[in-house]
């Protein structure tokens, strides 16, 4: 597939080109198109390479080593380990204001391991991870803009500095609390991201994923003992996991609409004749602003709570990652959705479209192919049935208040948590 360079002409729109006038600025966005498009077959290795490397949250040292090298060797200066985290880094380039960045996540999902170009599902290596989300094409897109960017600063002398952020475990909504609270975006004005949707557009305010929420392990505390000689003593750590999933699902009825919240049971103990002295359960509770999200998570911990009384345990908590709902920049979007309209859409082939629609046929959706028309710009919406979260909202959230460390501001019963949270899993 032919992406073209949006990212890019998006950024032109609002740098200074100091002494130039207007028509001279739509002929540095002409040789950005231009210098994109020859970049094609650099972009789409960058796409299979990180799909090749297949890495899940905190694991991305492949993508996160490869994508950042390939700044380094075009003049980005790269910073290792940020925020305290192995996997995260930075590219800069450049100096003084505007300070823009681009982000975009680098890790897979499990178990979605993928022969490329088959539209049903055939793994590489069944059971390994997947890029099931696109994360392998946001990088690739960004560095090519950041690249062709650093050559129209260069040859045009136009300041600014550039920062590229691979995102770091965004399926686990874990890293960009981390990040603020780190001040990593305290002088950046603008961060621009992609992801892979189907459809070619733009949006503002809160619409795209438009939850946020708090991703918590409950870890239930019980006493062993021999399941048939002495099950009296012992007190099952399952039994509270499975007795807080049970209240969780009948409550789930009178939740609101807009509510998502979802679990995996991570331990559920080591075999059947050992009464389970540990078991743990791991909740995202979703929800559409900052009172009804502290409400699912309160009632969560009142579950876990009934539940230990229910069977004679403890519960300790331990949160693994929040997101704030994203809210995005109006100004931004109507200047990249003009941009995206220059633009245009990609030039599918005949075989983008043949997988396409293969894969609408496969999953039971209308059989219509790629779209040919860029989307109209969306409005928010997000009293919306679609379910999901970014915490890219971490961020945008400090963007529109125009303040760093948002955090800090949260009541201090959550700020004590998020202190004691550590950036790794
Ligand atoms: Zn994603």
């Amino acid at each position: 597939m032919r992406r073209k360079g949006v990212s890019l002409v998006v950024l032109l729109a609002s740098l200074p080109l100091f002494g130039q006038s207007k028509p001279v600025l739509d002929d540095v966005k002409k040789q950005a198109v231009t210098a994109i498009d020859a970049r094609q077959v650099f972009t789409q290795q960058m796409v299979d390479q990180v799909f090749s490397f297949a890495e899940l949250g905190f694991q991305e040292y492949e993508s996160s080593r490869y994508v950042t090298e390939v700044l380094e060797k075009n003049g980005f200066a790269v910073e290792r380990g940020v925020a305290g985290i192995p996997t995260a880094r930075i590219a800069s380039y450049g100096s003084g204001k505007p300070t823009i960045a681009f982000i975009s996540d680098l890790d897979c999902i499990p178990r979605a391991s993928q022969k490329p170009g088959v539209a049903f599902h055939d793994p590489m290596i069944e059971g390994a991870p997947g890029h099931g989300e696109g994360h392998n094409a946001r990088p690739a897109v960004n560095v090519t803009a950041a690249l062709v960017l650093r050559e129209v600063m260069e040859k045009y002398k136009i300041a600014g500095t550039l920062k590229v952020f691979p995102g770091i475990a965004e399926e686990l909504l874990a890293t960009k609390a981390c990040y603020v609270r780190a001040g990593l975006f305290k002088d950046v004005d603008v961060v621009l991201g992609v992801h892979v949707d189907d459809a070619f557009g733009t949006q503002y305010g809160q619409s795209y994923a438009p939850q946020g929420l708090v991703s918590v392990q409950y870890i239930f505390h019980g006493r062993a003992s021999h399941a048939a000689m002495a099950p009296w003593d012992g007190r099952s750590a399952l039994d509270a996991v499975e007795l807080m999933d049970t209240g969780w699902n009948f409550r789930r009825e009178h939740l609101r609409l807009a509510q998502r919240s979802h679990y995996v049971i991570v331990n559920g103990g080591d075999q059947p004749n050992v009464v389970p002295s540990e078991a743990s359960v791991w909740y995202y509770f979703r929800e559409l602003d900052y009172r009804h999200i502290r409400e699912l998570y309160d009632l969560g911990n009142t579950m876990a709570e009934a539940a230990t009384m229910m069977t004679g345990t403890t519960v300790t908590r331990r949160i693994v990652g929040s997101a704030w709902p994203p809210n995005y920049s109006k100004v931004v979007a109507e200047v990249q959705q003009k941009n995206i309209e220059r633009v245009g859409m990609p030039q599918w082939s005949e075989a983008d479209q043949t997988l396409a629609r293969a894969l609408q046929k496969e999953i039971g959706q209308p059989v219509e192919g790629l779209k040919t028309a860029v989307d109209k710009l969306k409005a928010p919406s997000p009293e919306t049935e679609k379910g999901g979260s970014d915490d890219v909202g971490d961020r945008t959230r400090r963007d529109t208040a125009g303040r760093t460390e948002w955090l800090w501001r949260r009541p201090s019963h959550i700020r004590e948590r998020l202190r004691r949270q550590r950036c790794r899993l």
